[in-house]
């Protein structure tokens, strides 16, 4: 795929992305994740024991949060996200994170003649929920958010980023993470909220893609493989970007992981919806102070392009991944610290968290930030065991 020579784009305003010249698409190879196993700056003993902790043999146990039963559930939460992600490593595939997911169903033959693309994208986005997709929004396929590259898993090279050709269209999906258990970051145990939804996502993006395909049009389903879905859903509406680095949502806030779908079916496309999330990180700092390892910033959002494992040419805030990851390391389990005392990690269904969000997105945002100075604590995992019964 090419990519523009202007490295700008129409929607780049409304979606609050600032591109300079210096932007150069991301290299997967540079991920914080695979350099845990190329780069002897980051990899480590530690990070070793990491990806080890995943199998229950080398599960470390060490206090509540962190014992065996916590372990079984988050390795269990993964299992199906595994089994997909496992089944093509002898080709150097780990799909879903280092390639797209392959296709189960061949595209049919004959195609669904589409007359209203509006009409098709409202079908898409009510499949898309019977599946069992928390959000869903369309956009272009903005090949700046593509990876340059790919990564062989077999040597970790860096392995041609492909796509079928002629693909115009992102689907792009969102998947609510357990409250309770986000409550209980850091812990082994809350690491069972993120294993859940990718495994959950595996399935709903592997059915919404194989629905698209036998209508007969391409459709390639993709975790957090083949480009960053960040911007691709904050370009569909879904949300906004933060100082936590997630994407802050009217329905969940930042508790949700997204999938994609990259397809030539004929949809329409939605707009980026900027609320006011920006001038609410600009007076808050509740992720960056409590992140144990100071890796995000305090300050405005800047271009870096020093960083291996961050983009180069975006303005925008960014974590020091290095930083961020060690702490994983350690815990021997995902950390999500900075999504848990976000004010925004709400249940947007209730009806008092709805009018905090008024508020947060008001000019008296300030009084907003005071009322949520007491939430964001952390709950004892043994709480989240007993709570179940
Ligand atoms: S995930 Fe944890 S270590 Fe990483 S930036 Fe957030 S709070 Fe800090
Ligand atoms: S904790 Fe505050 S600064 Fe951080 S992402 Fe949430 S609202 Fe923004």
């Amino acid at each position: 795929m090419n990519i523009r020579n202007d490295p700008t784009h129409p929607d780049d305003a409304a979606a609050g992305i600032e591109v300079t010249p210096e932007f150069e698409r991301f290299t997967q190879r540079n991920d914080i994740f695979t350099r845990a196993f190329w780069d002897d700056s980051i990899r480590s003993a530690k990070t070793d024991a990491f990806f080890a902790s995943y199998r229950m043999e080398a599960t470390p146990r060490r206090g509540d949060g962190f014992g065996q039963r916590d372990f079984a559930l988050r390795n269990a939460s993964w299992l199906i996200s595994d089994v997909i992600t496992n089944r093509g490593a002898e080709d150097g595939k780990r799909e879903g994170f280092q390639a797209p997911i392959a296709n189960d169903t061949p595209v049919a033959p004959e195609q669904v003649p589409v007359d209203d693309p509006t009409a098709m994208s409202a079908e898409v986005k009510r499949i898309a929920q019977f599946f069992g997709a928390d959000l869903c929004g369309i956009t272009d396929l903005d090949t700046r958010w593509l990876y340059e590259s790919r990564v062989d898993t077999r040597d970790l090279s860096a392995a041609p980023n492909d796509l079928p050709e002629g693909l115009t269209h992102v689907i792009v999906l969102g998947h609510e993470m357990e409250e309770d258990l986000v409550a209980t970051y850091p812990s082994a145990l809350a690491g069972a909220a993120t294993g859940r939804e990718y495994s959950h996502e595996a399935a709903v993006v592997m059915q919404l893609a194989a629905y698209i395909r036998n209508l007969g049009y391409e459709a390639t389903a993709s975790m957090n493989d083949t480009g960053l879905v960040i911007p691709f859903a904050v370009k569909a509406g879904l949300g906004e970007y933060a100082r936590n680095q997630m994407v802050i949502t009217p329905e969940f806030g930042p508790r949700l992981r997204f999938s994609k779908i990259f397809t030539n079916l004929p949809l329409t496309h939605d707009a980026p919806k900027p609320q006011g999330v920006r001038a609410f990180c600009d007076i808050c700092t509740k992720c960056a102070d409590a992140c144990p390892v100071k890796a995000l910033p305090f300050g405005p959002p800047e271009v870096t392009n020093d960083s291996p494992s961050s983009i180069k040419g975006v303005r925008k805030w960014t974590s020091d991944a290095a930083k961020c990851f060690g702490f994983w390391a350690k815990l021997s389990s995902d950390c999500a610290i900075c999504m848990r005392v976000c004010p925004f990690n709400r249940d947007f269904r209730k009806w008092q968290h709805r009018m905090w969000l008024k508020l947060a997105l008001s000019p008296a945002r300030k009084i907003a930030l005071w009322m949520d100075r007491k939430r964001g604590g952390r709950v004892k995992p043994a709480a989240w065991w007993a709570r179940q019964g």
